[in-house]
């Protein structure tokens, strides 16, 4: 039997059941992963559209002055301007909450934007971060860089290690930030143990769940605080906008993100919301297909005689395969793989691909 058949085709489904959420009824538990991604947050307009409708306004108008002053003032329901809010964007939130069992969703520009967010309105000068040592290159900069230069530090630590994230922190760290599986290597950490270190010192956890999408994990059910994406990746899955997005079930981080966004601006535009709609609407069937591909094709390259080593958590001696079958409910649709021989023969291998794109995106078709 092979790994795949180990977990049963309904198992593909997060875990546990969704835990209370304000978002709307398509969060309640009676209803599956593939509703949510379908129905969750739309609010028709008075049109009556079926499809969701792309609100392309960048300000909404007000009935009186009396209004705009409320609105602008005194932070009264409704719309101001697409910097503040935008009901396109606003239904992408709120359907990309549901599906990680959240209760508070925010789109942002970019998945760096989403990041760069989340640390500004958690992080403070003499803060302290501990962060995997396997992370976005982009994420990497950011925090060594950027954040360093406002008085915030980084610790970098092996992901699988908890013993070193344990000894990485100190009383002055805020947030332990991790990607789980970690790109390229697929390795994990184990998101419950992380949460509960990060409770007991007082930090927030935030897990990147690009690679795994609500369809395969939920991080929040595990402790984490904060679920970050790059919607640019399987949430799109179609390699056509960038956009990134922060769930987490904090009222206190809302208000926080929610005035963030107002003065800082890194908002996600409706017309990209909207394609991420799309892309939501197809996520869970297109991670099973992306599963149960990758999965046949880690079996055939470890068979293959000029293969040297294949990372793929769905493979029984993959090291951390049990952890992956705890935390997730399929293994992904990203592996990697070692060739025998030197740099130069890696290249060929890559350069002789058919159909797949070297490019930098994970969709169903990329070679990075
Ligand atoms: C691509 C990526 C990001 C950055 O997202 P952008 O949408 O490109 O800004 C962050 N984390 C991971 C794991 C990614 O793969």
């Amino acid at each position: 039997m092979s790994a795949a058949d180990s977990l049963s085709e309904n198992s593909l489904d997060a875990r546990s059941p969704t835990p209370s959420t304000d978002v709307d009824e398509y969060g309640a538990q009676e209803y599956g992963l593939a509703t949510i991604g379908v129905r969750a947050g739309q609010s028709r307009s008075p049109e009556g559209e079926h499809n969701d409708p792309i609100f392309t306004t960048s300000s909404f108008v007000f009935e009186s002055a009396a209004q705009a002053k409320s609105r602008f003032v005194d932070d009264a329901e409704g719309n101001v301007y697409s910097r503040f809010t935008n009901p396109t964007v606003r239904t992408f939130e709120e359907r990309l909450a549901a599906l990680e069992g959240g209760r508070h969703g925010t789109g942002t520009a970019s998945g760096m934007a989403a990041i760069l967010s989340v640390g500004l309105t958690t992080l403070k000068a003499g803060d302290h971060v501990v962060a995997s040592s396997s992370l976005f290159g982009s994420t990497v900069t950011l925090l060594k860089k950027t954040f360093a230069r406002f008085g915030v530090t980084t610790t970098f630590v092996p992901l699988s290690d908890l013993e070193a994230w344990r000894n990485a922190i100190t009383p002055n760290t805020r947030l332990l930030y991790a990607e789980t599986p970690s790109n390229p290597l697929c390795e994990l950490c184990d998101i419950e143990a992380l949460s509960e270190l990060a409770k007991s010192s007082g930090a927030l956890l935030a897990i990147d769940n690009c690679f795994c999408t609500p369809v395969l994990q939920r991080p929040l059910e595990f402790g984490a605080d904060i679920v970050i994406h790059s919607a640019t990746k399987f949430l799109d899955g179609q390699g056509r906008c960038v956009g990134g997005a922060i769930v987490h079930n904090s009222d206190e981080l809302k208000d926080e993100l929610v005035g963030f966004m107002r003065s800082a601006g890194p908002a996600m535009s409706p017309f990209n919301a909207w394609v991420f709609l799309k892309g939501l609407e197809t996520l869970k069937i297109r991670m099973r297909e992306h599963c149960a591909s990758t999965q046949t094709l880690a079996e055939w390259l470890v068979l293959h005689p000029a293969v040297a080593k294949v990372h793929y958590p769905g493979l029984l001696d993959h090291p951390q395969h049990d952890l992956a079958v705890k935390q997730q409910s399929g293994f992904g649709g990203v592996l990697s793989f070692e060739v025998k021989g030197s740099r130069d023969d890696a290249w060929t291998v890559v350069d002789n691909t058919k159909i797949i794109s070297i490019t930098a995106n994970l969709d169903r078709k990329s070679v990075v």
